[in-house]
């Protein structure tokens, strides 16, 4: 026996683990770890690190948000004076409520994000397209590698030949808690991030081939008798702008987007506009969530939808606490750098860093583990909340002295 363990010594015979939960609603010190590892998944592949040559700064690259089409007018937030939705003698709809709205509203203001008519919003429309939201990204990202394709003369099945396209993006519900994409987009040679782009490839043309990719891609929902068939698109809302190289003034500066695209994954269902960060399981469970009423409207929407024969292989029940979206948070293209699994793995090598390394080659390992169950007792959470305060405290002390010296954290 070389060596053995068990939990009879621990405090309650029990041996706590990482949650790992990506939410900080869930887990503050879990999800400032995934914050961390996101960061440096995305940032690699953009500036490079992790077995990714810097070089990769030289390809093109660019930050790219596609938004949702409009589903019906909602409420938005203003600034300096202006005012929601001002339209002049314009009445009512059907429903008599006012589709018009003079009012300058805060950022915060509940109001924001909620239509102005609920009766005249497209519910189903906007569930249906969360639930395709998946599907016209990959045909986006297939068009633009067709529209790069066909801009240099190039044959598309050779594509592949010349040129690769890897991207790394997070969805982001909005205030009107619709899905929005933030990409990043790169342009390397055939071999992916190793091998420098061909000499056609420019930020100018990926620019023109996202944007005209962005626009003529669709998908068309399945035909249901009682929707019909809806071609969905992205909105008009598109913005896709380089990201400034070496010695660059032009364009966004690659790590502050890393910095914004890892924010993002750390928010849950709940501190966003949208569903909740568990799944409900009845239609008493929608009544109950604690969401707003648009909110509300769109999960039962999604409930109803998915009674539909023809909408079932979309799962809208299953996926109601989202909203209808199934995605992921964050995906990329497996060209585009490292791993959440790589990034763990160097830092448990790191964390064992001088102990000695046995040859387990021939060993045979035995462990039995059993779940007990998640969360802090009373008096662990305590202690835990103690540790959490002076972590916190330390890191805002460390911030406090870098920005005297001059640096970022
Ligand atoms: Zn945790
Ligand atoms: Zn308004
Ligand atoms: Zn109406």
């Amino acid at each position: 026996m070389l060596h053995h363990y068990d939990t009879r010594t621990e405090p309650g015979e029990r041996l706590s683990v990482r949650c790992r939960n990506r939410r900080a609603s869930v887990c503050a010190p879990c999800s400032r770890l995934h914050a961390g590892d996101t960061f440096h998944l995305v940032r690699t592949g953009l500036t490079g690190g992790k077995n990714i040559p810097a070089q990769i700064r030289e390809h093109p690259r660019l930050f790219v948000t596609l938004t949702a089409p409009s589903f019906g007018s909602v409420h938005r937030a203003t600034t300096g004076g202006q005012r929601c939705h001002p339209r002049r003698n314009a009445g009512t709809c059907e429903h008599n409520r006012p589709v018009s709205c003079g009012t300058a509203h805060d950022p915060a203001a509940s109001v924001v994000g909620q239509p102005l008519c609920p009766g005249c919003y497209d519910y189903p429309a906007h569930a249906l397209w969360h639930a395709h939201a998946g599907q016209l990204w990959d045909r986006f990202t297939r068009a633009t590698r067709r529209t790069l394709a066909t801009a240099v003369g190039l044959p598309q099945a050779r594509f592949r030949d010349h040129a690769r396209l890897s991207f790394a993006k997070v969805a982001e519900y909005q205030k009107r808690a619709a899905v929005h994409v933030h990409a990043v987009v790169r342009l390397d040679g055939p071999n992916g991030p190793h091998t420098p782009p061909p000499a056609w490839a420019t930020p100018v043309l990926l620019t023109r081939a996202v944007r005209t990719a962005a626009r003529s891609v669709f998908v068309r929902s399945p035909y249901s008798p009682a929707v019909g068939e809806l071609e969905l698109r992205w909105g008009n809302q598109l913005d896709a702008r380089p990201l400034r190289a070496f010695g660059d003034t032009e364009g966004l500066a690659d790590d502050a987007v890393a910095a914004y695209i890892a924010k993002y994954v750390t928010k849950g269902a709940s501190d966003t506009a949208a569903g909740t960060d568990y799944r409900v399981m009845t239609w008493g469970d929608i009544d109950a969530a604690a969401v707003s009423p648009h909110i509300r409207a769109l999960m039962r929407a999604c409930w109803r939808l998915s009674g539909l024969p023809e909408y079932e292989p979309l799962r809208l029940r299953a996926w109601a606490h989202t909203l209808g979206y199934r995605g992921h948070i964050l995906t990329k293209s497996r060209a585009y750098s490292t791993t959440y699994t790589a990034l763990r793995t160097e830092r448990a090598d790191h964390e064992r860093a001088g102990l000695p390394v046995p040859d387990t080659s021939k060993v045979i390992t035995d462990a039995h583990w059993r779940y007990l169950g998640s969360g802090h007792t009373p008096g662990a959470s305590l202690i835990a909340a103690g540790i959490a305060e002076d972590l916190a405290m330390n890191r805002a002390v460390a911030r406090d002295e870098l920005r005297e010296r001059g640096g970022c954290l």
